[in-house]
C-alpha cells in the first residue's frame, strides 16, 4: 500500500504575523521539488496571511485547534467553519498540550472531530501516553481509550481521509524523541486497532505521523520505518532551515 507521506510543522503560540509571513515566503521555494506533503499549523492570527503568501504553494495551511460548536456564546472560542473561512484545510485536535493544559477530555476531542469533518476541515488526530503511563506499560491500553472515544461515530471512510498523529508526551519538548523502533511499534498497534475496529483497507490508507523532539538528525532514521508516513514537528518548525532539511529528507523515501 502506498501511502502519501505528510510532514506537519506546529508553530503553537509562536510567530506575529509578520514573522509568519517571511518565514513562508522563505521556506516555498526551499522545500519546493519535495515530494511529500507539507502541512504548517499556525497561530490562529497568521492563517489567512500565511494562506495568502502561499497561494500557487503546495504547502498546506491548517489550525491548531477549534471549538466542537458552529457557532455561539463561547467567549474566546474559533468554530471551524471560521477557520475554513480564514484558508485553513486541516486542524489538529487533541494535541497532549490541549488534553494535558486545558484538561480536554477524549469525549470534547470527539465531538471536535466530527465538527471539523461536518466542516470540510481535514482533522489530524493527536494520541500518545504520558511518561507516567509509558513507565507503568499503559501505552496500548491509553492509545485504545483515546483512539475509541476519540473516533467514535466516525465511519471507516472519514477515517481513512483523517491523520492521525502518534505522539508520546514524554517525547514532546523534551528533546527525547522516541527510537524508531518504539514509534514503529505504537504505530503498528494503531494500524492493527483500526483494522480490527474500522477494517483493514482504512488501516492500509491511513496516514500515522510520528510527533515527539523530530528534529534533522532523526527525521530520517524514523521514516526509515514503513509503518510511520509522515512527522509532526514542533520546536524545529519554527526554524526554517531545520523544517527545510527534515521536509527534505522525507522526500527521500516518498513511496511506502
Ligand atoms: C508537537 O508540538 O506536536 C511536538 C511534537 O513538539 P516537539 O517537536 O517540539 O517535541
Amino acid at each position: 500500500m502506498e501511502r502519501a507521506v505528510v510532514i506537519t510543522g506546529n508553530w503553537k503560540m509562536y510567530k506575529t504575523i509578520e514573522e509568519a509571513v517571511a518565514f513562508v515566503k522563505e521556506l516555498a521555494p526551499k522545500v519546493a521539488a519535495a515530494q511529500s506533503q507539507v502541512y504548517l499549523a499556525v497561530p490562529f492570527t497568521t492563517i489567512q496571511p500565511v494562506a495568502e503568501a502561499l497561494q500557487g504553494t503546495s504547502i498546506v495551511v491548517g489550525a491548531q485547534n477549534m471549538n466542537d460548536a458552529s457557532e455561539g456564546a463561547f467567549t474566546g472560542e474559533v468554530a471551524g467553519g471560521m477557520l475554513k473561512d480564514a484558508g485553513a484545510k486541516f486542524v489538529i485536535l487533541g494535541h497532549s498540550e490541549r488534553r494535558h493544559i486545558f484538561h480536554e477530555s477524549d469525549t470534547f476531542v470527539n465531538r471536535k472531530v466530527k465538527r471539523a469533518l461536518a466542516d470540510g476541515l481535514q482533522p489530524v488526530l493527536c494520541v500518545g501516553e504520558t511518561l507516567q503511563e509509558h513507565e507503568a506499560g499503559q501505552r496500548d491500553e491509553v492509545l485504545t481509550r483515546q483512539l475509541t472515544m476519540s473516533l467514535e461515530g466516525v465511519s471507516a471512510e472519514q477515517l481513512a481521509a483523517m491523520i492521525l498523529a502518534y505522539e508520546p508526551v514524554w517525547a514532546i519538548g523534551t528533546n527525547l524523541s522516541a527510537t524508531p523502533e518504539q514509534a514503529e511499534s505504537a504505530h503498528q498497534f494503531i494500524r492493527d486497532l483500526v483494522a480490527k475496529n474500522w477494517n483493514q483497507e482504512t488501516a492500509d490508507a491511513l496516514i500515522i505521523q510520528y510527533g515527539g523532539s523530530v528534529r534533522p538528525n532523526n527525521a530520517k532514521s524514523l521514516l526509515d520505518k514503513p509503518g510511520i508516513d509522515g512527522l509532526l514537528v514542533g520546536g524545529a518548525s519554527l526554524n526554517v532551515d531545520f523544517f527545510a532539511q527534515i521536509v527534505n529528507d522525507s522526500s527521500l523515501r516518498t513511496a511506502k
